[in-house]
């Protein structure tokens, strides 16, 4: 379904990413683990179309969307649910969600997903009408969530879903997106949590300083003694 081909990004004159190639099945869920500043949310950047690779390919469904702007990726079927959440603070729950299906046109499924997404996330449809930058955390992550969802993608990009979460919330999150992934959308997540990752995923692939060096099913990974010691904390 999706084919990263040797990319290479950099910011400014520097290179971060040196020729990373990565792959996603129909179907899939697929994470991509590493270290901070190891270039995660850089490739998933590339594949949304926030950043273009200055070398290398990446396909979706066969077509070519190395160049291809952000608004034709997500209307080819990719969402983005970047890092840190990045709801529009001084709009409400509502209106951020509805941002995220502007490009469809079928009201009353759009209608009905939005009611989906409520019944999901009760706390959301309680304050549907409240400024998203007043949520809390946990409630923003859900937000974005439902907002990346609202454009009913084939694929979803979750950066760092995890992050700043309490435990319980932090597992409430990854049952939802495993259950997504149950019901059809091919997931590929980035996560620092890489026990979780590799528990969670089929397939991981491991970055680290602009290259994968790894890559196999999340249980392979789990056993792999590099990975033990510098991403699990096992001797
Ligand atoms: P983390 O887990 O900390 O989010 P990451 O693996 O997602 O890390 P990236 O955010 O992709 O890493 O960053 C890769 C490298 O690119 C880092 O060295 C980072 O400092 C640098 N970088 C990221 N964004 C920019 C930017 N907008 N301008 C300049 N350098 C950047």
């Amino acid at each position: 379904m999706l084919e990263v081909d040797n990319i290479e990004c950099r910011y400014g004159k520097i290179n971060v990413l040196h020729g990373v190639s990565l792959n996603v099945g129909q179907g899939e869920f697929v994470t991509l683990i590493g270290a901070n500043g190891a270039g995660k949310s850089t490739t998933l950047k590339a594949i949304s179309g926030l950043l273009s690779p200055v070398a290398g390919r990446i396909t979706f469904e066969g077509e070519d969307i190395t160049k291809a702007s952000p608004r034709r990726i997500l209307e080819m079927g990719i969402a983005h649910c970047p890092e840190g959440r990045r709801v529009f603070p001084y709009m409400t729950v509502q209106e951020n969600l509805e941002l995220g299906c502007y490009l469809r046109r079928d009201w009353k499924q759009m209608a009905r997903d939005l009611d989906s997404v409520f019944d999901r996330f009760p706390v959301l449809g309680e304050r549907r009408d409240q400024a998203a930058g007043t949520l809390s955390g946990g409630e923003q992550q859900m937000l974005a969530i439902g907002r990346a969802l609202m454009s009913r993608p084939k694929l979803v990009l979750f950066d760092e879903p995890s992050l700043g979460l309490a435990p319980n919330n932090v597992q409430k999150t990854f049952e939802y997106i495993m259950e997504i992934n149950r019901q059809g959308t091919t997931v590929l997540m980035v996560e620092q949590n890489a026990y979780a990752a590799l528990e969670m995923c089929d397939r991981s692939f491991l970055l680290e300083s602009g290259c994968v060096t790894l890559e196999g099913k999340g249980e392979d990974m789990i056993h792999n003694p590099h990975i033990q010691s510098a991403y699990l904390g096992m001797e």
